[in-house]
């Protein structure tokens, strides 16, 4: 493979499939909630979550959840998914009682999505508890989007790299698994932005990245900016021009969850070319062989080996 799936390191670490479970609590987002706005693209989809989340417990949920997917694939070992929104905003007494929840069900990880302004240590310590009492494995997932930090401000993130760094550093010295979420074809990215994302996320020792295509959802301000003509989005040949070279700086240690997400069709002005996600995946793999380019193999930056390029 010219990447490194994220299934490769489930299989390695625990010998077998291990299938997430998408699990929702009554949690919301600072930047949805305050006065801000929310991020430009952010659609009214997450209201319904927050509903959902009230009719069924944790554990309901994971065990639900546990029996379709166990009797469908045969599945045996599962992930609890803390998916929706931002899982850290909310009174730390309730998460505490939500993540114990589930670590008393039969799964080997939980793991949980939030911001980068939303890592505060009390919440950590809850996390490491569980670690310690249950012996299962715990992941941060981060939404970052780009490292560039003006492209931060215009999508209306609600935070800057500065925090996504401080973060992560947190998170690791947990000794936590690290995910971190991009959006490689934001409208004022180009390549520079691309390489320095890679570089990033490899210098803060991430485990897992999730790579997206940006789509664009009806009654969002960035409809509206878009259908204004007031930027452009890249071509899909861009797109996996960016992807390939994310790939080639990027740490070959980094298991990749996905290199370009599902995007829904409905309630959508633009969303992955109207092209499915598996074509541009596997045109992106296949443009890999052909040119004989691998996950890492322009990692050649980190630990001093940068000075090099001044010898060469
Ligand atoms: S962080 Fe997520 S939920 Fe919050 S405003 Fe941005 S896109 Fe919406």
């Amino acid at each position: 493979m010219r990447y490194y799936k994220y299934s490769e390191y489930l299989l390695s670490l625990y010998g077998e499939k291990v299938y997430k479970l998408p699990i929702s609590i009554p949690v919301s987002c600072p930047n949805r909630l305050g006065n801000t706005g929310g991020c430009t693209y952010c659609g009214s989809e997450g209201a319904g979550f927050e509903n959902i989340s009230g009719v069924f417990s944790v554990r309901e949920q994971i065990e639900k959840n546990m029996d379709y997917i166990g009797k469908k694939y045969k599945a045996k070992k599962f992930i609890a998914y803390f998916q929706n929104f931002t899982n850290t905003y909310l009174p730390l007494s309730e998460f505490k009682k939500f993540m114990n929840e589930a670590a008393k069900c039969d799964i080997v990880e939980i793991s949980i999505s939030t911001r980068p302004d939303c890592i505060r240590k009390e919440y950590l310590d809850v996390l490491d508890d569980i670690k310690k009492t249950y012996g299962i494995e715990i992941t941060i997932e981060l939404g970052l989007q780009s490292a560039n930090y003006h492209s931060l401000i215009k999508t209306n993130r609600g935070h800057t790299l500065g925090e996504y760094i401080e973060s992560a550093i947190l998170i690791k010295s947990y000794g936590f698994k690290l995910c971190t979420h991009i959006i490689l074809n934001l409208p004022w990215d180009d390549m520079t932005d691309v390489i320095e994302s890679a570089k990033i996320v490899s210098a803060l020792k991430n485990d897992f990245i999730k790579l997206h295509a940006l789509y664009i959802e009806k009654n969002t301000v960035m409809e509206k900016q878009f259908l204004n003509n007031e930027f452009e989005i890249c071509s899909v040949s861009e797109y996996k021009e960016r992807v390939i070279t994310f790939l080639r700086y990027v740490s070959p240690n980094i298991a990749f969850e996905r290199i370009i997400g599902r995007a829904p069709k409905e309630n959508t002005v633009f969303a992955n070319w109207g092209m499915s996600w598996w074509k541009i995946h596997d045109e992106i793999v296949l443009e890999m062989e052909e040119k004989n380019f691998s996950q890492g193999d322009l990692f050649n930056y980190l630990g001093g080996k940068g000075v090099k390029k001044f010898f060469d």
